[in-house]
């Protein structure tokens, strides 16, 4: 049993297993038995039923048979057959077998006796009665057979009948009995049974339960004491004295406590030494954490020299060097601000921190002060010094700023650069000023580049603007005909060269193939330049001609020259040089004097022709007349032809004079179509006037002569006649005048050449038309320089509008005019003194004067003239600056000038020449230019004498 006991104390399992076993096997017990018993009832039950039923069955069969006897025996009384009599035995035995199997079953006392009485009467029926019935039926005796039977007695059959039914009903009783008992019992075996599971399954909870009140509270004590030490608690842990899993884990828990406890001690001695080797390498890290921040200190340090190193190296540009220097620098020394100044007289500076007004309080004091010092001593040197209120910023204690000055020395040791480094709220390290000085010897080493760079710069500018500044294509081969260098005005001409191709590699081949396209006749070219450059043939000094088509048509002529270098040739140079204009002016030249001498031959030829005509042969008064009209207008062709040309040399040469005066436009606008009307009857000009006076501060002449030559082309080149429109208008800011004509237009393709000089459209139309191609051009030059715009739009065949825009200018128009001058006749005593050395001219301007009623007093020698005007004292001076060899006009009127009596006599210069400026300078405001109408003349003395 000990045994037993052990067995199961060692295990929990077991203890659960055993439990269960046993729990299952009362079950399993209570089960069989439940089984067993109910099987019991049932047979029991069974056994009963059965017999009772047999029983019931047999008294059923006894019953039967005994009835089947009787009636059996009747039948054979009655029929008297073997085979009723057989039946009667037959039956007899049944009844026999029944009787018998049922002594087999239990019976009461009434049923025995009534199987006994039946037995016994069925007995004593056959031994007896039946014998004797049986005679007496066979005798046929019936009667005695009938008295026989009827005192045979008691017969129990009916008994036994009535015996059987009864029975039946209590066999049916009792079954329904039985079947109630049955479940009578079956029901208080079920009872029996679940009160047995009940007590089974308590039994097994209480054995359950103390088996886990074993395990769980050992476990909940080991529990606690596993959170307690895990919390780091030091426990004491009590060992469960028990054999099972529960002891098991007990002693092992107090095993790996102990364990624990001794690990813990271990490792913290190790932890301590590690600790202690941790400190170590803490301090070994932060060794090496402050050399890492000093090297990265030097790096940083490294890089700053560095880039000011590069910064020195890298610009030519003083201004971006010396900001780049102070810059570095400041930065390098980890300074507040500073400054450095050239020691050259225009004191270039760079700073930072500093204000400019400062740095040129530095540079006004340079040669008094902390400079001086650097200067003459040639060392740094530093200064401590109170913060001035902007450097002193937001801090209310008192500042110091500390300044370190660093000369910079040239290689001669003389100053060439100042610098101020300044530091506020610190004071100066020892070494920095020496770290400095070290820089500032890198900065000289820097300034003496920049010095070399720029005076080799200077050389290289001047070259180059040399080179540029000519008007000379110029253009630099190496011996292998390479273009090294060419100069601006060679890309002017050829646009295929870089604009900025100062210096370039451009070989031979490409050069010319390039060439092929720009140049006519590019082979002559092309073989003159490989020759000379390549040094196939020496150079002469004839020169090349060629002709450049694009991009625009030029004329040039180059020339070589080979350059020798020591005494070996190492290039050839080649020099173009623009000759278009010379060219054009010969072309022009040429043309000019075809034109000219045709010009000047037509109208000349009429007027020899003419006047010999009327000198040799007598002629009628209306052909005298005719011929001297004609003259006439021959001769103010060739005037027109002169003037026109006369002007243009002015022009050209800058002597042209502008007497500007308020001009009313709507006049003149007025005298010159009246003066072209006259002269056309095929067309009919037509002036459209919006009648606001257009007033201009303008040169009268002038623009008479601009709107002459307008509509004297109009008329000119509209040789079929038509409507020539003029519209003067006055828009917003300007006066707009319009000179349309209906006549030849103009080819689209000369309207760029239109105004320039001596242009003229060349076609069949107006060949026959004459001209000089100057009218434009002077009309052009005229209206620019009145600041105004001339346009033209035409359409060939159809005519052309030329189109004048003037700025408008508000000006009063004059209160008298001409009109008005000309009422006022001078009175006929007024003398003029006319001084004219052209015989012919001064006889044509006396009888004009004489015929306006003046008394007219004539020389033709200055010198003379001026003897006797003292004593005459004219009241008006004509003169004419080209007199007799010895005495020039202007010494007349500088001795007029000179004494007093004529001083103030006002005099009218007469002359071919316009000077009008310098007769301005003596006061002279008249000036009439040859060839004028002999009118304007007496016009002009009329206005003189109205002005007083
Ligand atoms: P000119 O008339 O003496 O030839 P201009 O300078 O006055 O010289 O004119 C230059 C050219 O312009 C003329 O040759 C003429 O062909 C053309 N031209 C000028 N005005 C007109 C016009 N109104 N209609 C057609 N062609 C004109």
């Amino acid at each position: 049993m000990d045994k037993f006991n052990k067995y199961f104390r060692k295990s929990i399992t077991r203890q659960f297993m055993a439990l269960m076993a046993l729990t299952m096997t009362l079950i399993l017990c209570g089960a069989v038995f439940v089984l067993w018993s109910t099987v019991n009832i049932i047979q029991s039950y069974e056994t009963n039923s059965g017999e009772t039923r047999e029983k019931q069955e047999l008294v059923s069969d006894i019953s039967n048979h005994a009835n089947q006897i009787i009636m059996r025996v009747r039948g054979y009384y009655v029929y008297q057959t073997q085979f009723e009599y057989d039946q009667i035995f037959i039956e007899r035995q049944a009844l026999d077998t029944a009787l018998d199997a049922i002594k087999q079953y239990p019976m009461s006392d009434s049923e025995r006796e009534l199987m006994e009485r039946i037995e016994s009467f069925f007995t004593s029926f056959f031994n007896e009665l039946l014998p004797q019935g049986i005679a007496y039926a066979e005798a046929g005796n019936y009667e005695a057979l009938r008295t026989y039977i009827s005192a045979e007695g008691d017969n129990p059959v009916n008994k036994l009948l009535e015996y059987s039914r009864t029975f039946e009903h209590t066999v049916q009783k009792m079954a329904s009995d039985e079947n109630l008992q049955l479940v009578k019992d079956l029901t208080y075996q079920g009872g029996i049974f679940i009160g047995y599971i009940l007590l089974v399954l308590v039994f097994s909870l209480f054995i359950t339960r103390k088996i886990a009140k074993d395990i769980g509270y050992p476990l909940s004590q080991l529990t606690q004491q596993a959170e307690r030490f895990a919390a780091g608690e030091m426990i004491q842990v009590d060992v469960v004295r028990r054999v099972d899993e529960i002891g098991g884990l007990s002693e092992s828990f107090h095993a790996m406590i102990k364990q624990i406890v001794s690990k813990e001690e271990e490792l913290v001695s190790q932890n301590e030494e590690l600790q202690a080797q941790q400190d170590e390498l803490q301090a070994q890290q932060e060794e090496l954490h402050a050399a890492l921040q000093q090297m990265e200190h030097n790096e940083h340090y490294l890089e700053k020299r560095n880039l000011l190193v590069q910064s020195l190296s890298n610009t030519l540009n003083k201004q971006e060097l010396l900001s780049s220097i102070i810059r570095h620098i400041v930065d390098i020394v980890g300074y507040d601000k500073g400054i450095i100044v050239m020691n050259t007289p225009q004191h270039d500076y760079a700073a930072v921190g500093v204000s400019a007004k400062g740095a040129a309080q530095l540079i006004d004091s340079i040669d008094d002060g902390m400079v001086l010092r650097a200067a003459q001593t040639r060392e740094p040197y530093c200064v401590t010094r109170a913060c001035t209120p902007g450097e002193q910023g937001y801090h209310e204690e008192q500042l110091f700023a500390s300044e370190l000055i660093v000369p910079i020395l040239d290689a001669q040791e003389e100053m060439v650069a100042c610098m101020i480094l300044t530091k506020l709220g610190q004071s100066i390290a020892k070494h920095e000023p020496v770290e400095v000085a070290g820089m500032a010897r890198q900065v000289s080493l820097a300034f003496d580049k920049l010095a070399i760079y720029e005076s080799s710069e200077r050389q290289r500018q001047m070259t180059s603007d040399m080179l540029n500044t000519i008007q000379e294509g110029v253009q630099l081969f190496d011996l292998e005909g390479r273009t090294l260098q060419i100069n601006k005005k060679l890309t002017e001409f050829f646009g295929f060269l870089p604009s900025n191709g100062e210096s370039m590699q451009l070989p031979l081949h490409d050069l010319l193939d390039k060439l092929s396209g720009v140049v006519a006749e590019p082979e002559a070219l092309k073989q003159f330049i490989t020759e000379r450059v390549l040094g196939c043939r020496s150079a002469d000094a004839s020169g090349f001609t060629y002709e450049i088509i694009e991009p625009d048509r030029k004329y040039i002529q180059m020339y070589c020259e080979p350059l020798y270098r020591e005494g070996v040739k190492f290039g050839t140079l080649l020099v173009h040089r623009d000759i278009t204009k010379e060219y054009e002016v010969d072309r022009m030249k040429s043309e000019f004097v075809s034109t000219v001498s045709h010009e000047l031959r037509t109208p000349l030829a009429s007027v020899l022709g003419f006047a010999e005509l009327m000198l040799h042969r007598e002629l009628k008064p209306e052909r005298q007349r005719k011929y001297i009209s004609t003259i006439h207008q021959e001769a103010r062709r060739l005037t027109t032809l002169i003037n026109d040309f006369l002007d243009l040399q002015r022009m050209e040469s800058g002597k042209q004079t502008y007497d500007m005066k308020p001009v009313s436009l709507t006049a003149l606008i007025h005298e010159v179509i009246e003066l072209h009307r006259i002269g056309t009857s095929i067309h009919e000009i037509v002036w459209e006037n919006d009648d606001k006076p257009l007033m201009l501060l303008a040169d009268q002449d002038k623009l008479q002569q601009v709107l002459t030559n307008l509509l004297s082309n109009a008329i000119k080149y509209s040789p079929e006649g038509g409507r020539i429109t003029i519209t003067s208008q006055a828009e917003s800011e300007q006066y707009v005048i319009r000179i349309r004509d209906e006549g030849l237009g103009i080819p689209d393709n000369a309207l760029p050449k239109l105004f320039n000089k001596f242009y003229r459209v060349d076609n069949t139309d107006r060949r026959e038309i004459g001209g000089t191609g100057l009218g434009l051009a002077i009309v052009k030059e005229i209206v620019t320089r009145h600041k105004g715009t001339i346009e033209v739009d035409t359409k060939l065949g159809e005519g052309s509008t030329f189109t004048l825009c003037f700025p408008a200018q508000h000006i009063q128009p004059a209160v008298e005019t001409e009109t008005e001058a000309s009422e006022h006749m001078p009175e006929a005593s007024v003398e003029v003194m006319l001084i004219e050395n052209d015989y012919n001219l001064s006889i044509m301007l006396r009888d004009e004067l004489q015929a306006s009623g003046f008394r007219v007093y004539l020389y033709t020698q200055g010198q003379k003239a001026l003897e006797e005007m003292d004593a005459l004292r004219p009241d008006i001076v004509v003169i004419d600056l080209m007199l007799e060899p010895d005495t020039s006009g202007w010494q007349v009127i500088e001795q007029m000038k000179k004494t007093d009596t004529l001083q103030n006599t006002p005099i009218i210069i007469s002359s071919a020449f316009e000077e009008k400026e310098k007769a301005a300078q003596w006061g002279i405001r008249e000036f009439l230019v040859k060839p004028y109408l002999p009118g304007r003349l007496t016009a002009t003395i009329q206005q003189i004498l109205r002005k007083g």
